[in-house]
């Protein structure tokens, strides 16, 4: 037996640091902020503990307690006033996450990145356009071409109030160049684009739907969404984002995906996000509430085993809690 090598020795107090691979520090981290046009006071989340959806008043205070942390940059989801058939409190000047963004930006140094989707501001709860009478129909599906025009819409009046950086989520087919085109357009050809590039169709979305009240009415996401079974059509679907002009590519959700986190990281040369969803967040508050795992270390190591794969970035719902640590 050849006991000449020992990684052992590079173990001990002093130099577990030194030879430390990976770092995470509060400036990868980016906190979801809820903003919610249909209430006056804070509303607790249950399957999300920590988190509120907040009064578009108190969405400065709400990022203020976050950067006290030491983290930097929010992502903002807006509930709206009011739903419609087709989403239009999503590029509202006067929405939710334009009031909220345009408030934010005015009042303190986050930077400030929003949600480009139409699910939670659509009756229907998908994330575009659906045809008429498509209710009654057995299958459903979003069409694609139409949805795109509204995402833009979308995307230029956030940039309008004020966002750093835009981020459509709803896997819609060209949506990252149809943006970038109405950014540049718009005279917003310095707000970079962070492409949910690779986002899965995964049962670990439940709380965020209690959240951001975005559950789809009827059917599920699963004509847009990505299977789960698919890795190599996530290169394919980021590539085609990368053509477009996404200044970031994001994989969601993260741990149950590390192994695309690591290809994303491993072909392109963009900075790689990943999402730590709201179900990855919840079962580790479950399970530590019975007892069960130790909340900070079990939340710690997810953070860093998503860095160790080769993110960047990290949006979670952790970020406050584990940036205090940091
Ligand atoms: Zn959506």
């Amino acid at each position: 037996m050849d006991l000449t090598a020992r990684p052992r020795r590079l173990r001990r107090d002093g130099i577990r640091g030194l030879v430390s691979e990976t770092d995470l520090s509060a400036s990868d981290l980016i906190a979801p902020v809820f903003v919610d046009a249909t209430t006056d006071e804070r509303i607790p989340i249950g399957s999300m503990p920590g988190h509120e959806r907040v009064p578009i008043d108190e969405a400065v205070d709400r990022v203020a307690e976050i950067r006290e942390t030491g983290v930097e940059a929010v992502i903002v989801f807006g509930i709206p006033e009011s739903k419609d058939a087709e989403g239009s409190r999503a590029w509202a000047a006067e929405g939710v996450v334009q009031e909220a963004v345009r408030q934010i930006t005015t009042e303190t140094d986050a930077y400030v990145i929003t949600d480009v989707c139409l699910c939670e501001y659509t009756e229907h709860g998908h994330c575009g356009v659906i045809e008429p009478h498509a209710h009654d129909e057995p299958t459903l599906t979003v069409e694609n071409d139409p949805t795109l025009e509204l995402l833009a819409k979308t995307a230029v009046s956030h940039a309008e109030a004020g966002a750093d950086m835009v981020a459509p989520s709803s896997m819609t087919d060209g949506m990252v160049g149809a943006i970038r085109e109405a950014l540049d357009e718009e005279g917003h050809a310095d707000v970079p684009i962070m492409s949910y590039a690779a986002k899965y169709e995964s049962a670990f979305y439940g709380p965020f739907r209690d959240a951001a009240d975005g559950a789809p009415a009827f059917g599920d996401r699963r004509h847009y969404q990505m299977d789960p079974a698919n890795s190599r059509e996530a290169i394919r679907e980021v590539e085609l984002d990368v053509e477009q002009g996404a200044d970031v590519l994001m994989v969601k959700p993260a741990l149950p995906y590390l192994d695309i986190v690591r290809d994303v990281r491993e072909r392109f040369d963009h900075p790689v996000a990943a999402y730590n969803v709201s179900g990855e967040y919840a079962m580790l508050h479950a399970a530590a509430e019975k007892g069960w795992l130790d909340l900070e270390e079990t939340a710690y190591e997810s953070l860093l085993s998503i860095k160790r794969a080769g993110a960047d970035l990290i949006l979670t719902y952790f970020a406050e809690d584990i940036a205090d640590r940091l």
